[in-house]
């Protein structure tokens, strides 16, 4: 298969990850969830005792922030100062972190840039928020991935479920939609459909469906 970049966007909760994880077993291409390299941005900023929205404070370590993807047996890694932080990195306090960090400008580019590299290196998915808009816009294939707030929040809850942490509904669907909010409005690249981006709400789709559904548009 020659070079081919997918960009899969949408909000939290949509199911951009577990797609991109089936189609990149499917295609036999790399898997980056950039959401984790924003997550792990906003790890280090906690462990600092930094504020996650003083841009000053964040600009004086992003730079040069010790962050590395790694595959290990196919799966994604994430490394930061040497440690392995995938468990970390998804731990609910993180989320919010995450959210507000990745309104900066300065930790946008330095992901992006970093993004960019990996994915003019070799064919992947790329799941996130900017991917089909701002990092890559002439990715050959771009997927605007959504579903009701409802529903993303009740698959949020059962994967934090799965991995021991008891959330409630409620709250999670306030911080969801908060999460929303701020991407949504944030100054710079802020999530957006891109005009060329196929959208498909996955709300009364199963992963399944949702995989085909991108199976047959790229097949085409
Ligand atoms: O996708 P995930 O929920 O793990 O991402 C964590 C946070 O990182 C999101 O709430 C979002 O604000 C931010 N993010 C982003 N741009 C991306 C990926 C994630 O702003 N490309």
């Amino acid at each position: 298969m020659k070079h081919i970049n997918i960009a899969l966007d949408g909000p939290s909760g949509s199911g951009k990850s577990t797609v991109a994880k089936e189609l990149s077993k499917k295609l036999n291409i790399l898997y980056l969830d950039t959401g984790a390299m924003y997550r792990a941005a906003a790890c280090k900023a906690i462990s600092l005792g930094v504020d996650t929205l003083d841009e000053e404070k964040v600009s004086s370590f992003i730079g040069d922030i010790d962050l590395d993807i790694r595959y290990i047996d196919g799966t994604q890694h994430t490394f930061l100062d040497g440690k392995d932080v995938s468990a970390r990195i998804r731990e609910p306090e993180v989320s919010m972190a995450a959210s507000n960090i990745s309104s900066l400008k300065c930790v946008r580019m330095k992901m992006v840039s970093m993004q960019r590299e990996i994915a003019k290196s070799m064919s992947c998915i790329l799941d996130g928020r900017d991917i089909g808009s701002f990092v890559l816009p002439d990715a050959k294939y771009k997927f605007y991935i959504t579903a009701a707030p409802e529903v993303r929040t009740a698959r949020r809850k059962a994967e934090l479920e799965s991995r021991g942490f008891q959330v409630d509904f409620h709250e999670l669907l306030k911080e969801i939609e908060q999460r929303d909010y701020n991407d949504k409005h944030r100054d710079f690249a802020p999530l957006v459909q891109a005009k060329d981006a196929i959208l498909i709400d996955t709300s009364d789709m199963s992963v399944h469906e949702v995989l085909e559904k991108i199976l047959s548009y790229i097949d085409r």
